[in-house]
């Protein structure tokens, strides 16, 4: 089985379908070999041997792998024309991670191997530019120090070695930029460079290529393993045995020169999704300078550099002079990347985010990847590419991620209290959204406040895990392509990148901008779609749908075959979810109704009775309160079904266990505060969840049952003479035993004909249950005998199949996560493997006795896609979830049909 796959010269030996085995970059660069884009010859040496390099270790794997190697450099010194560590005539490469989906930044690269001093003597001779080769020679060793040698910075407050070295000979040569560095002190650079390296790892760079080529590889293969990469694995819940490819490719330099330049690209604008050509580049400079943001980019096109030179201040005349856009600097270069990128996309049929380099005034393509993209971006593009004819319906569905819309759901800056608040300075609008928290200086301690906003000179891959945990990034440095711009667009966070005017000192964890000082712990918010960062807290409100969304979920509906209907206990939330689109309620908690203050005091003097007579008289106070919810919900739902669920939680939850409450409630009832105290002894439960709550409170307290049945139809037939048609769907919680249904369903139906008398008209309705206790979902066919519907109950169902407390879950979770023992939360994605087969044995037998019974879930698990998946795929006539989850559900549910 082959362990290398070259590509290069138009032809290649993978293809863009082979991600799993090239790893999404190794599969690009084969493709784009193949469709005629220029990129740099190179190999793929594919992610199976990661997995092989894990188990044998590193002697081995080389002497396994040695022979396709060398096979693979001299595919490339053959279209280079140029020998890899001949000093004579030197080949330089470049090894780069690439697993099977992107992970921007959270693997390693090492470029310009090859180098040493023999061969860096050699190349001068060849290329006659020694500032450029004494240029790449201190990247290769600053490069291979910290990625292969390891070296670190001392502390998190200070810069690495390496720019401790930059920094320190700028002052003395009284110089801003890297560019304006000579030979002389490039080669003072390599020399304290190769100085500060051994000190600090005690060992040096080797100079056989041969040696840097495999301890690079071996070092991209460990990076799979890295701290960073698990971290973005298991945020994204990428298996660990994936593996990553390793791509090694000739070197194309972007650093020779004033004909030589570097760039990032997008074929759409990532943060809005608009079909407008953008990016950043920089002249006589390496890939890594435009991503890490030491050097201000300039933007590819005009267009583009007009819009940022607006944001920036800067005026026309100085952008033309100091920041021009490749497009009227290097029009020729500009029409011909321009005319790939269309190629490219036009070819994955999806925004492209692409990296190039001009060397010397020719263009390579040095990768392309489906470019990562807020929420708002995502949806526009799928529709615009609908629009263009790009993509069928079905693809425009599949191309969303259900679980990004959430972003869109999420609190934008209310405009009014945007106009009066005080702008601290203005950077480039990263990554859109509304932020608002206290500054930290250090991705580490992000979670100290709760809400807090990273502020980072420029961020690194390795604060990840701040940046996720941060409400909003804000960088001094760096444009829209910086690693803090693209990884907080593909997280949907805010992010300001780029705000020149601040000063940021680590060291006294301070910022400052505009003569005042913001410390550590002071509120600020920023606004990711105008750039602009404002004093102190901003008040938000909520989002509207957008049309391009609406549009897409409407094309949704006519592919699912599963209806989305919402839990809901209040109109409010009803009316919300309808605006989401909700088509019904799948449940509602008539316990929440009880938590008001009026209604604890009737629902505790209703707990507290002795007699049923007591109970009922309680009861009578808390009829009308119900029956108006009740009547709220039905209305804001004109006509659309609606599930009620009967009283649920243990008792206990509703009587006072602090004495002071206690004895109110006594003076409140005419009671004593023993009796109050005695009554709650007596409801202390040692498992309440798993003890007089349910159906069983309303088989012991069939009162209860009775009141809640008569507020529901009641409230029904009022709105029947309102001319709005409600067909109540009556729920039963916590069933086990049929006889258990049998029971409530008796009440039901009696207090049903009492009011229907009473009132001389009449509602359908149904009476159905949940089926959330394991021993219900096992009789189902017995249960259904008699209830008219099913709603998995999937929290209590995971609880109990489980044996997992719902509440108490997280304290050991962390742990059972660490150790392998669960991949995920029970109670957030349906464990398909145990729960599932209960739902199935369930939908199963249900049918059996009862063809066409209807059937749903209202656990959490309704709003969450992988889920509704598999409810669909069981044969579920509906899922409900919570309001802001409807949308993402009708898209999965459309997906899981497709
Ligand atoms: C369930 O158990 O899944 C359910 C929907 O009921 P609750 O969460 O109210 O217990
Ligand atoms: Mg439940």
């Amino acid at each position: 089985k082959a362990r290398i796959f070259r590509f290069g010269n138009r032809t290649a030996d993978g293809s863009k379908d082979m991600k799993n085995l090239l790893g999404g970059k190794g599969a690009n660069l084969a493709e784009m070999s193949r469709i005629g884009i220029p990129v740099p010859p190179g190999f793929t040496i594919t992610t199976e041997v990661c997995t092989e390099y894990n188990r044998l270790g590193k002697e081995k794997l080389i002497d396994i792998l040695r022979p396709e190697v060398r096979e693979g450099v001299e595919h490339v010194e053959k279209i280079m024309g140029s020998r890899y560590g001949d000093p004579g005539n030197p080949l330089l490469l470049s090894v780069r991670s690439g697993a099977r989906k992107s992970m921007p930044g959270m693997m390693d690269t090492v470029l310009n191997l090859g180098l040493n001093d023999e061969v860096v003597a050699g190349l001068i001779k060849k290329t006659g530019n020694d500032r450029f080769v004494w240029d790449s020679y201190r990247r290769f060793i600053q490069m291979y120090g910290s990625v292969v040698l390891g070296m670190k910075p001392d502390s998190k407050e200070e810069n690495d070695g390496f720019e401790e070295i930059i920094e320190k000979l700028k002052e003395k040569r009284n110089i801003q930029l890297d560019t304006e560095f000579g030979v002389e002190d490039l080669k003072e650079l390599v020399s304290d460079f190769k100085e500060i390296v051994k000190k600090k790892t005690g060992k040096s760079v080797p100079a056989d290529p041969w040696e840097q080529l495999w301890d690079a590889t071996m070092a991209v293969f460990d990076s799979w393993n890295g701290k960073r990469a698990v971290y973005y694995r298991n945020m994204h819940g990428y298996p660990s045995d994936w593996g990553t490819a390793v791509n090694v490719q000739a070197m194309v330099f972007g650093n020779m020169g004033d004909s030589s330049a570097t760039g990032v690209c997008f074929t759409r604008d990532a943060g809005s999704g608009e079909n407008v050509f953008n990016g950043e580049y920089l002249m006589n400079a390496q890939g890594e300078d435009v991503v890490a943001g030491v050097r201000t980019p300039q933007q590819i096109t005009k267009l583009g550099s007009q819009r940022w030179a607006e944001l920036a201040r800067v005026d026309e005349k100085e952008r033309r002079e100091v920041y021009p856009s490749l497009e009227e600097l290097l029009p020729d270069l500009y029409r011909e990347l321009d005319e790939y990128q269309q190629k490219i996309e036009d070819h994955y049929r999806d925004m492209q985010d692409m990296e190039f380099t001009i060397q010397e005034g020719r263009l390579w393509i040095l990768q392309t990847r489906d470019g990562k993209r807020t929420g708002t971006a995502m949806i526009k593009i799928a529709v615009d590419l609908l629009k263009e004819g790009k993509i069928s319906e079905k693809e425009a569905i599949l191309r969303i991620e259900p679980m990004k819309l959430d972003e869109l759901l999420h609190p934008v800056f209310d405009k009014a209290a945007l106009s009066k608040a005080h702008v601290i300075a203005q950077g480039l609008p990263a990554s859109p959204g509304a932020a608002t928290g206290q500054i930290v200086f250090f991705a580490d301690e992000a979670h100290k406040f709760k809400n807090s906003i990273l502020v980072r000179i420029e961020t690194s891959p390795e604060d990840l895990e701040g940046m996720n945990l941060a409400r909003g990034i804000l960088t001094a440095r760096g444009g829209m392509t910086s690693h803090a711009a693209v990884v907080a667009r593909g997280m949907g966070k805010c992010c300001v990148s780029g705000a020149g005017s601040l000063n940021i000192d680590y060291k006294s964890r301070e910022m400052r901008a505009g003569g005042k000082v913001y410390h550590e712990g002071d509120w600020i918010s920023l606004n990711g779609s105008t750039g602009n960062i404002l004093e102190g807290k901003v008040a938000t409100v909520e989002p509207e749908l957008s049309e391009d969304l609406a549009e897409l979920l409407e094309i949704s509906d006519q592919f699912a075959k599963m209806k989305v209907r919402t839990n809901a206990d209040t109109p409010k939330d009803a009316e919300a979810a309808r605006n989401f689109g909700a088509s019904g309620i799948g449940l509602t908690r008539t316990e929440h109704m009880f938590f008001g203050h009026e209604r604890i005091k009737a629902m505790r003097e209703m707990i507290l009775a002795d007699s049923p007579n007591g109970r009922k008289r309680a009861l009578r106070e808390l009829l009308p309160m119900q029956r108006a919810d009740f009547e709220g919900i039905f209305e804001a739902m004109q006509g659309l079904p609606v599930t009620i669920r009967l009283l649920d939680p243990p008792l206990h939850e509703f009587v006072p266990h602090e004495l002071t409450q206690q004895k109110e409630l006594a003076n409140e009832m005419h009671i004593s505060v023993k009796q109050v105290k005695n009554k709650v002894d007596e409801l202390r439960e040692f498992n309440p969840m798993l003890g007089h709550r349910g159906c069983r409170l309303g088989n012991t307290y069939p009162e209860i049952t009775e009141m809640q049945a008569r507020a529901i139809l009641e409230a029904a037939l009022n709105l029947k003479e309102k001319g709005i048609e409600v067909k109540p769907e009556i729920m039963i919680p916590l069933v086990g035993t049929v006889s258990e249904f049998i029971l409530q369903e008796q009440i039901i139906r009696e207090t049903a004909e009492t009011v229907f008398t009473e009132r001389e008209s009449r509602v359908e309705f149904q009476i159905g249950t949940m089926i959330e206790v394991p021993r219900a979902a096992l009789t189902a066919a017995e249960i259904a005998k008699h209830a008219e519907f099913f709603s998995f109950g999937t929290n209590d169902l995971t609880q109990m199949v489980y044996g997992f407390s719902r509440d108490d879950i997280g304290k050991f979770l962390p742990v059972y996560y660490e150790k392998g023992i669960l991949a995920g939360d029970p109670f957030e994605a349906i464990d398909q493997e145990g729960v599932g087969q209960l739902i199935r044995i369930g939908i199963e037998n249900g049918r059996k006795t009862k063809p066409g019974l209807k059937i749903g879930i209202c656990g959490e698990h309704g709003g969450e896609p992988s889920s509704i998946e598999f409810c669909y795929k069981a044969g579920m006539d509906y899922v409900s979830c919570s309001p802001f989850r409807v949308p993402i559900a009708r898209i999965a549910s459309a997906q899981a049909a497709i």
